[in-house]
């Protein structure tokens, strides 16, 4: 089914019809009161309050079975009797005329859905499941409860009241935005949440009254984290409330960008490690352009920026061109798929130290000091093409590496979809493509990589090695004979 479009509508004093009596009805037409409908009940009989609303003229009545002219004129139409026979008729004959149909707890049939609501004054939030399964979106709405203070309502109340006067101070939406959000970081919620409303609309005309600067365009670089949004910093996710621009790289998880505003302009500018990027110059010209407009701009970055994110090229680029610059440093891989496999990365018994290294590029596999990288008690992170295994795995031997050194692969680590693949150095690249391993992966190398098979706890256990070919040819050899 396609996504439902939500919707807001003024029903007050447009006929609407419900078909039905019962109880469910009386809660439908209760709703439909309080937003000011003019409502029609079709029922054969009616509860004690309907009878009483109808007797009062609160509400028409129709003591007939339901018949399709009593559709004529409609805005709305609810069918609320426990006989699926009528509710089908009445969604029929509504689809016929093309006004809108709520079958109760009937997704299928119903052609709009009544959302949980939580009310403040004017402010609602309606929480929508779809159709599918109203009790998930009962009990966000409970949860929506507790946290929404009556204070809301206040706010609501005082800001639209103001609203005039607001646009005639701010007439440009931009910096309507930026006063708003000084405004809601200042002291007024806690006033509002105090009960205090005169300080409160001082405080507003305070703020109405205040000079403004021309807006600082500025550039946080934000280290977005390995793909699981509960890994993005409070402090990360404020930066992305407030982008006007977001520029990020593709390792970024669709997660975590959903947590942005919505109207912030979104610019992939690539990194994927099979290449096609965007050029570095032209992510610099982005961000200047955009800062220099005057622009919060948020550069996303997979992991933490100033770990393998030549954070440190685009902060020297800024610092040269006297762009202020903030730093929000994000969990890095090797961190995040280290707890999500289960792997300590120190421990007292096996390592003493950890290496992030990279293993990117020809390059950088042959500048490294592999003697010192094939010591003991250590562990070893590599962030790499997964192309690179069959070099770490020569170059490590070579320097004397022990063959059972443990190793574990993580792809997508924090991700719905990670998998682990845990094995002895032996059999590193053999086993990883066995596995056909894709990136993002990490590569840990060390004693406390073994621990994953035991100390596992997200997404499916450990894969293993596959057996080596020599000991499957031996297996085999007696049988063949
Ligand atoms: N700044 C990033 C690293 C960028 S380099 C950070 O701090 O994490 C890109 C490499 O990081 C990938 O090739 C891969 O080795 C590693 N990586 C990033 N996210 C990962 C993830 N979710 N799972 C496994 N490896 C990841």
């Amino acid at each position: 089914m396609a996504t439902l479009f939500p919707l807001f509508v003024d029903l007050h004093d447009r006929p609407v019809l419900v078909v039905g009596g019962g109880e469910v009805a009386e809660r439908k037409v209760q709703a439909l009161r309080e937003a000011g409908a003019r409502i029609h009940v079709q029922a054969p009989a009616l509860t004690p309050a309907l009878q009483l609303l109808a007797d009062t003229g609160l509400i028409g009545w129709d003591p007939g079975t339901f018949r399709a002219g009593a559709l004529d004129g409609v805005w709305l139409v609810i069918a609320a009797t426990d006989d699926a026979t009528v509710n089908r008729a009445v969604a029929d004959a509504a689809s016929r005329r093309r006004v809108f149909a709520n079958v109760v707890d009937d997704a299928l049939l119903s052609s709009f859905h009544v959302p949980a609501v939580v009310r403040r004054g004017d402010l609602q939030v309606a929480v929508s499941s779809g159709g599918g399964a109203p009790m998930v979106a009962r009990h966000l709405r409970r949860q929506l409860e507790t946290w929404l203070d009556d204070s809301w309502g206040a706010l609501t109340a005082l800001l639209a009241r103001e609203r005039g006067r607001i646009r005639a101070r701010f007439p440009e939406t931009g910096a309507r935005r930026r006063f708003f959000e000084r405004l809601l970081a200042g002291p007024l919620p806690r006033l509002l949440r105090q009960r205090r409303t005169e300080q409160a609309e001082r405080a507003l005309a305070d703020a109405l009254a205040a000079p403004v600067s021309p807006p600082r365009g500025s550039v946080v670089l934000v280290g977005a984290g390995p793909g699981d949004p509960g890994l993005l910093t409070l402090a990360g996710l404020r930066a992305l409330n407030e982008a006007d621009v977001i520029l990020h790289d593709r390792l970024v998880s669709d997660e975590v960008l959903q947590l942005a505003r919505r109207d912030a302009l979104r610019v992939e500018v690539g990194k994927s490690a099979q290449g096609h990027s965007v050029r570095q110059e032209s992510i610099h010209a982005l961000m200047l352009e955009h800062a220099r407009a005057g622009r919060r701009v948020v550069r996303l970055k997979g992991g933490d920026p100033f770990v393998f994110g030549r954070g440190g090229e685009e902060l020297e680029f800024l610092h040269g061109h006297r762009i202020p610059y903030e730093v929000v440093p994000g969990i890095t891989a090797a961190v995040a798929c280290a707890a999500y496999a289960g792997i300590p990365l120190t421990h007292r018994d096996h390592a003493q130290s950890v290496r992030l290294v990279t293993a990117h590029c020809r390059d950088s596999l042959d500048t490294l000091d592999w003697a010192a990288l094939a010591r003991g008690r250590q562990t070893l992170a590599f962030y790499m093409g997964v192309a690179g295994l069959e070099t770490v795995q020569a170059r490590l031997s070579a320097e004397g590496c022990p063959d059972r050194t443990p190793f574990a692969l993580i792809e997508s680590g924090s991700r719905a979809e990670q998998r682990v693949i845990t094995g002895r150095l032996d059999g590193l690249a053999r086993t990883a493509r066995h596995h056909q391993v894709r990136s993002p992966a990490l590569l840990i190398l060390g004693e406390v990589a073994g621990l994953a098979d035991v100390l596992h706890w997200f997404g499916p256990a450990p894969l293993a090695a596959p057996p080596h070919p020599d000991d499957l040819a031996a297996a085999t050899l007696p049988h063949a004979a």
